[in-house]
């Protein structure tokens, strides 16, 4: 390599902490204690039980916008590390099987595919895949399946009251057929546990609205996991 000033490489591979900008390399010790605090249920969302790694404050929500606002991929897989944190504190609990026992299905809430495109890809999705990854390699079966996104033209639900809020992201909700079917076939075959998975729950609208669809396709989650609960 060589000749590449060490500005320019700074921009390139961001190495400062994505939790609090540290510099240094990666996640500091600090924020790596913060971000392995004990999830809370989130008392906004009824059904399914929906737990969060932490509030949207802190470290948790300065990853998310790391991940959201400045696209960063350190901060995506950082946020995938938080995620399987929450879902070994699950299984531990008894909340959700052990993926070494029984396969875990993870469906990541669904997204604009003009945000994915804005982001170079779904954050949720990424760290659907970055927290399969670091389950799979305790030796469990976890697959991710994107079975859904939100629709171009949806209304924002700012300003609407909590039925119209939920009737508005249920109206959005698109499914990719070929892709259901394929995992709920998958499911039926496996038993498979199924959780959604989404980055911060402000009203738990999304979770649930989604949640409520994947069950009436055949994919009951049995929770959903967030990693800031704002
Ligand atoms: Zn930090």
């Amino acid at each position: 390599m060589g000749g590449l000033p060490a500005e320019l490489a700074a921009l390139i591979w961001r190495r400062d902490c994505p939790g609090c900008g540290a510099p240094g390399e990666g996640v500091c010790p600090d924020c790596r204690i913060r971000l392995r605090a004990v999830p809370h249920r989130v008392g906004t969302v009824d059904w399914p039980p929906t737990f969060a790694a932490g509030p949207y404050g802190g470290p948790h929500r300065a990853v998310v916008l790391a991940a959201k606002s400045h696209h960063r991929s350190d901060a995506v897989r950082v946020l995938g590390e938080v995620t399987a944190g929450t879902v070994r504190h699950l299984v531990a609990e008894g909340a959700v099987a052990d993926p070494r026992l029984v396969p875990l299905l993870l469906l990541p809430a669904p997204t604009r595919p003009s945000a994915a495109r804005r982001r170079g890809g779904c954050v949720v999705l990424g760290a659907c895949r970055a927290a399969a990854g670091s389950l799979t390699a305790g030796g469990g079966t976890v697959r991710v399946g994107q079975v859904c996104r939100l629709a171009e033209g949806a209304r924002d639900s700012v300003g609407l009251d909590r039925v119209r809020r939920r009737e508005n992201i249920s109206a959005a909700l698109r499914f990719d057929t070929g892709t259901l079917a394929q995992q709920a076939a998958w499911v039926a075959r496996t038993g498979a546990t199924v959780v959604v998975v989404d980055d911060v729950s402000t009203t738990g609208a999304t979770v649930r609205q989604f949640s409520l669809a994947c069950a009436a396709r055949g994919l009951r989650p049995v929770a959903a996991v967030v990693v800031a609960d704002a």
